[in-house]
């Protein structure tokens, strides 16, 4: 199995409102490793730190004990783990292994769907684990309700325990990492070079780390001092990228605009035709050109996460038996640079 990354700690996450839920949901399984939050799932897009958090928890509890045996591993080492022990007839073995662990961490369980027999394994395994109380911690890109191609006994499994969101952090969060991660390489970023990166490097925290690297990589080779200007030059390419990135802002000016409707009209609670309509357009158009999961889009919209699913369906469906509706859709995509 995987490594634990030493690196990845609780001291080096740094804390804002997108993730105090999650840390703190991590810290309290080491506190109170398979008790109540069992198992533990992480979920969110990429670069928020599901796995740092993960590799945090195992740290900890190794700290803690020190005897402590924990497994870590992505979900498809686990699926590659497994179906070598198959073909090498030492399943017994594979069994044993992953059921007498005291933490068994599995990363990007998302990655288990449609690998029926994986899920059929992990599912034992995960019943065995949870019947001795040792604590299972899980990363996903999404809340697993919305995984398909995952058996229901084992999505339902995923949930027995805690679910919390990593979401994208804010601006202060965003220059709070930024600071840190600069302080802990040593190097000297001044406040408003921070402010001026974390107000265009909006996606997440991995994309935050490649800017800094990058501005401190060409800062030391050209010996040049990190300004905004220098940034500005340096980050050409990356900020032109964000500039032409879809937001759900965006969608939504665009599609009102298009059907001649405000844009609070698609916040609205009305359900008349000529409102749903286009609200259902930009939700679909939200879920397919941004990296916004469900329950976010709908919140962007005062709805909750099954009215998007919903829409995605109904656009979806309406695009193969509506000619005016695809037409609709297509034209927007075109508006929107997709
Ligand atoms: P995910 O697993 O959600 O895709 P990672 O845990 O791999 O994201 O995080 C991506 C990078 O960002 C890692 O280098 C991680 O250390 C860093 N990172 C993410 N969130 C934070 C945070 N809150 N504080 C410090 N570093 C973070
Ligand atoms: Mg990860």
């Amino acid at each position: 199995s995987g490594k634990l990354n030493p690196d990845y700690t609780f001291a080096n996450f740094i804390e804002g409102k997108s993730n105090s839920h999650a840390r703190a949901a991590a810290q309290h399984v080491v506190e109170t490793p398979g008790g109540a939050y069992n198992p533990l799932l992480i979920y969110g897009a990429s670069g928020l730190g599901k796995t740092h958090l993960m590799h945090a928890v195992g740290n900890a509890i190794v700290q803690a004990n020190p005897r402590a045996r924990i497994a870590y591993l992505g979900a498809e080492q686990w699926m590659n783990h497994f179906t070598a022990a198959i073909r090498h007839g030492r399943t017994e073995e594979f069994k044993n292994l992953y059921r007498s662990v005291d933490a068994l961490l599995i990363d990007d369980i998302h990655f288990f769907a449609h690998k029926e027999r994986t899920q059929e394994e992990f599912f034992h395994t995960f019943n065995a684990l949870i019947d001795t109380r040792k604590q299972i911690v899980l990363t996903s890109d999404r809340y697993p309700k919305e995984i398909d191609g995952v058996d229901e006994r084992l999505k339902s499994r995923f949930t027995w325990g805690l679910s919390v969101a990593v979401e994208p952090p804010d601006l202060e969060t965003r220059m709070a990492i930024l600071i840190a991660k600069a302080e802990g390489n040593h190097v000297q970023l001044p406040k408003e070079v921070a402010l001026f990166v974390a107000q265009r490097v909006r996606s997440n925290v991995r994309e935050l780390e490649g800017a800094l690297l990058r501005l401190t990589a060409s800062s030391r080779l050209r010996g040049e001092a990190l300004s905004v200007e220098f940034a500005r030059n340096t980050l050409k390419d990356l900020l032109a990228a964000y500039e032409r990135m879809v937001t759900i802002d965006n969608i939504k000016r665009t599609v009102a605009s298009y059907y001649n409707i405000r844009v609070g009209d698609l916040n609205s609670p009305r359900r008349t035709r000529s409102l749903a309509r286009p609200r259902q357009v930009a939700m679909a158009l939200a879920k397919e050109l941004t990296q916004h999961s469900l329950p976010e889009i709908g919140e962007a919209f005062g709805k909750d996460h099954t009215t998007v699913l919903h829409a995605c369906r109904k656009i979806s469906a309406l695009r193969q038996d509506d000619l005016k509706i695809r037409e609709d859709y297509e034209n927007l995509q075109r508006q929107l640079g997709a």
